[in-house]
């Protein structure tokens, strides 16, 4: 039986305005699982109105950074208690594998216990000033209702990474979550009410990008928006934020550079680049889309990485044993087939892959594919695919190899595999990236923050630099001289 649920706004679910409600799909079996509102202007100006007399109410300023630290701990135990659940639930809604959102729902209350631990922690500082009888201190505070914008790739943790801090800093929030996966991120809201959070604190509006989203950018009270998207969105989001001043944190696209040397365990390397590219469909703003290998070892990084390909368990996501599900939707299933197309046409050759695969599942299924003879400024290589299509281009020299990685719009993640220190510490020092792995892929904790460099985005998620994406930085000046005033026409001191 098909399921309706309605927005989550002021504490309790609410029904969209104009009665409007959209279809969400299983991608892997193509049923139609639930309704969700489907959200318009009204519906987003009844959330945001709802975030803001919650931010302005005596209750909520006058809870103290502790106490938000406890609320983030109970909301991070109450996901752990409904981890299962959780995990089935975003499976069904974009595919992935069951057993990495379990492994996923057992990291994500870290964030909350994170930064729980840092609501009380964030500061302001002494300033000193040449004038012994005046004070100066900063001040850091909340600053408002925060829109979150997020994408269908992991909702979930992508949501909780802004959600976490936008809350420890003494914000609200309303989320717009992806419309092809929104379930999981209204039962956190749910979650986040049961445990304690006051209603309006956290506030969901369902629905499409174009109309729910626009709305919500749109919206005239928002005091920050937080977007984690395509750079095309992105583009348009921080133009609205900049048109009214307002601050806008973005994590965007990538293309991502994995970076094979001679000297490097060429078996693990393989795995690495397995891992950066078809793990998770290659539905990641961090795949390794782009190999460099380099030529002593590229025949033999080739043999191993296509053999593992031809191994891949495709099928079902809930099955234990699978080891890549189906892409989240039909369209996204569309343009992984055209860039394969496209590289070909452009003078790639397959060499695994490029093909629906057989399954006894009618979902949005794909192989894992591995591209030969392509060369860095062919379309497969420079614009995002964002799905299981590894280029694999030898190369000579490290100089050569640098200069291939960062010639690209974006700048997001970059791995490397070497045993050679030098070298691991002169490319991670050289590669144009927010991220740089050595002998690993796919990294991420809460601790340490993450920001996308060129138009892989602006503004910085995780760690304690996050929180302070959600604060505003006030300068306090204190005359402690109660002696007549100096002249009033020079500089204050
Ligand atoms: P998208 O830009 O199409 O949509 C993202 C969100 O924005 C969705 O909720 C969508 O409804 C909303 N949206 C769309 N148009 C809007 C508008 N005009 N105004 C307001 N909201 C709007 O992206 P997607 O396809 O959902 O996600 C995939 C993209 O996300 C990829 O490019 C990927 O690289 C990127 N991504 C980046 C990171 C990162 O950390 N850098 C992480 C995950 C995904």
């Amino acid at each position: 039986m098909t399921l309706r649920l309605d927005h989550f706004i002021g504490g309790a679910h609410s029904a969209p305005a104009d009665g409007g409600f959209l279809d969400s799909t299983n991608p892997a079996t193509l049923e139609t699982l639930y309704e969700f509102a489907r959200g318009t202007v009204v519906d987003v100006d009844h959330a945001v109105e709802a975030a803001r007399r919650t931010f302005e109410s005596a209750a909520w300023r006058r809870t103290t950074p502790t106490q938000r630290g406890h609320l983030l701990r109970r909301f991070g135990d109450l996901i752990g208690q409904n981890a299962d659940d959780l995990a089935r639930f975003e499976s069904e809604d974009n595919g992935k594998l069951l057993r990495e959102m379990k492994g996923q729902l057992k990291g994500l209350p870290e964030y909350l216990y994170y930064y729980g631990g840092l609501a009380d922690k964030v500061q302001g500082s002494q300033i000193p000033t040449n004038s012994p009888e005046v004070i100066n201190f900063t001040q850091r505070e909340a600053l408002g209702v925060v829109g979150l914008i997020t994408p269908w790739n992991s909702p979930m943790t992508l949501t909780i990474s802004k959600l976490a801090p936008a809350l420890a800093a003494g914000n609200t929030a309303v989320i717009k979550p992806s419309e092809y996966t929104s379930r999981t991120i209204l039962r956190l809201a749910e979650l986040a009410h049961e445990a304690g959070f006051p209603d309006g604190a956290v506030n969901v509006v369902t629905g499409l990008g174009a109309e729910a989203g626009q709305a919500l950018v749109d919206s005239p009270k928002l005091a920050k928006i937080s977007f984690t998207g395509s750079t095309g969105t992105g583009s348009a989001i921080a133009g609205a934020a900049a048109s009214r001043f307002i601050g806008c944190t973005l994590e965007l696209g990538g293309k991502s550079p994995n970076i094979v040397f001679d000297d490097a365990n060429v078996s693990n390397a393989a795995m690495g680049v397995i891992a950066g590219i078809f793990a998770a469909g290659g539905q990641t703003c961090i795949a390794g889309s782009r190999v460099f290998v380099q030529r002593g070892v590229y025949d033999e990084l080739l043999e191993k990485v296509t053999q593992r390909a031809s191994s891949i368990i495709i099928g079902d996501p809930m099955d234990p044993k699978t080891e890549l599900g189906p892409l989240a939707f039909e369209s996204q299933l569309n343009k992984v087939a055209d860039y394969v197309d496209i590289g070909v046409s452009e003078g790639g050759s397959i060499a695994y892959g490029g093909q629906r695969p057989e399954v006894d599942l009618p979902g949005y299924f794909f192989q894992p594919t591995v591209l030969t003879d392509t060369t860095n400024d062919m379309r497969i290589c420079r614009e995002e695919i964002f799905g299981p299509v590894a280029a694999i281009m030898p190369f000579d020299t490290e100089d050569e190899v640098l200069g291939l990685a960062n010639d690209t719009d974006y700048g997001l993640a970059a791995g490397v595999w070497t045993s050679n220190l030098q070298r691991a510490m002169r490319m991670s020092q050289s590669i144009d990236a927010g991220t740089v792995w050595i002998n690993m892929y796919r990294a991420m904790s809460p601790m340490s923050p993450r920001q996308g460099f060129k138009n892989s985005g602006v503004g910085i998620e995780h760690g304690i630099e996050s929180m302070h994406e959600y604060t505003r930085l006030k300068s306090v000046w204190i005359n402690t001289d109660e002696g007549a005033m100096a002249d009033p026409f020079i500089l204050g001191r």
